[in-house]
């Protein structure tokens, strides 16, 4: 830390990105990417773009946004497109997360939503899950602040139904609830369509994920039009030209070929399926996903000493040393092939006499 630095930032603690190491060729189940290829014309796209990357990209995204509004069932005016989720939920905690007392997510979530609460010095209150790593909607009924939660929850994997957040919408109707649709395609139930009803609902998706596309950075946010409006004028406050020519053509082109990402994630929950059957074989309690990765521990193995073994043997996922959860793993759902290496280690460390 340089001296220099504003004292309000010195105990800010950053997000940690799952690792990326470079010093072999890993199996890599640890980031919750998607094991199979950006859609079908998206290559061509983006290097149509290339050759122009002199002039600066459209910095109100009008074709993106209009097709994402298509395919929403939405306006151009319903929809904000910006550099990965991670920069709108960024853009929504500095915009939103300081109305009422505090703001309020669980207190096992995605880790960034601490990190922006903390970098925009915003009171937060961190609710417990449930024993069962649930997320009792009950607690988030009339609450005086922000409310964000991951739908699936990550890292659990868990969902909560579209009726039991219609709850939560409509005991919080002076404070916004953004929910966190990250992992929604892979088989939870989407708010999207509440945003036409609630006007304190902020649906957040992203392409990282369910579309292939976690390297390009695009998210995208759906919600009635005064919202959209309050988040444009913070991009325009930062960065108008947040999503580059690139990434623009990658994603509508993406949009052409919707149906090879569905496809995709029809796939990756299949392949989940049969992962949760295989782990429970070889004794893992297994939660039940919604998502592209499960969460899983192993009753007598240390989730730390498992993490390693993988990683010694090729295989990354992705171990949380924190209170709560230290005894399990976060495990991306890759292609069959990346799974059928994952359970050849697996079998190989389990068999193992000593198991800490
Ligand atoms: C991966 C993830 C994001 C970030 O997605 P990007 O669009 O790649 O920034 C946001 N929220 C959750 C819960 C995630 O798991």
């Amino acid at each position: 830390m340089s001296r220099y630095l504003d004292a309000k930032y010195q105990p800010l603690v950053a997000y940690v990105p799952g690792e990326q190491p470079r010093d072999m060729q890993y199996v890599k189940l640890n980031t919750n990417e998607n094991p199979y290829p950006p859609a079908p014309g998206v290559i061509e796209a983006v290097q149509a773009e290339a050759g122009r990357l002199e002039l600066y990209s459209d910095p109100v995204c009008a074709d993106l946004r209009d097709a994402l509004a298509g395919r929403y069932g939405a306006n151009r005016e319903n929809v904000f497109v910006s550099n990965g989720s991670d920069d709108i939920l960024n853009f929504a905690f500095m915009a939103f997360g300081g109305s009422g007392d505090r703001a309020y997510f669980p207190d096992i979530s995605y880790g960034f939503y601490k990190v922006y609460a903390e970098l925009f010095g915003h009171a937060y209150c961190q609710i417990p899950l449930r024993e069962d790593f649930s997320i009792d909607p009950t607690d988030y009924l009339a609450l005086n602040g922000f409310i964000a939660i991951a739908n699936p929850n990550a890292p659990t994997g868990l969902a909560l139904s579209r009726a039991q957040i219609e709850d939560i919408l409509q005991s919080n109707p002076e404070h916004m609830v953004l929910i966190d649709e990250a992992y929604v395609d892979f088989g939870a139930e989407s708010c999207v369509e509440l945003t036409a009803k609630y006007d304190n609902l902020l649906v957040v998706q992203t392409y990282s994920k369910s579309r292939s596309m976690a390297g390009a950075r695009l998210g995208f946010a759906i919600a009635n039009a005064a919202l959209i409006a309050d988040l444009e004028k913070i991009k325009f406050s930062v960065n108008p030209y947040s999503v580059n020519r690139m990434t623009l053509a990658a994603g509508l082109a993406t949009l052409k070929a919707d149906e090879y990402c569905m496809e995709n994630c029809r796939r990756v929950v299949e392949t989940r399926r049969k992962t949760v059957d295989r782990l429970r074989l070889l004794g893992f309690e297994v939660l039940d996903s919604r998502a592209n990765f499960v969460f899983a521990r192993r009753p007598g193995s240390d989730g730390g000493w498992l993490y390693r073994e993988l990683k010694a043997r090729g295989v990354l996922v992705r171990h949380f040393d924190t209170p709560r959860i230290r005894d399990y793993l976060r495990i991306t759902i890759g292609t069959p092939a990346q799974m059928d290496v994952l359970f050849e280690k697996l079998e190989e460390i389990t068999k193992h006499p000593i198991t800490q």
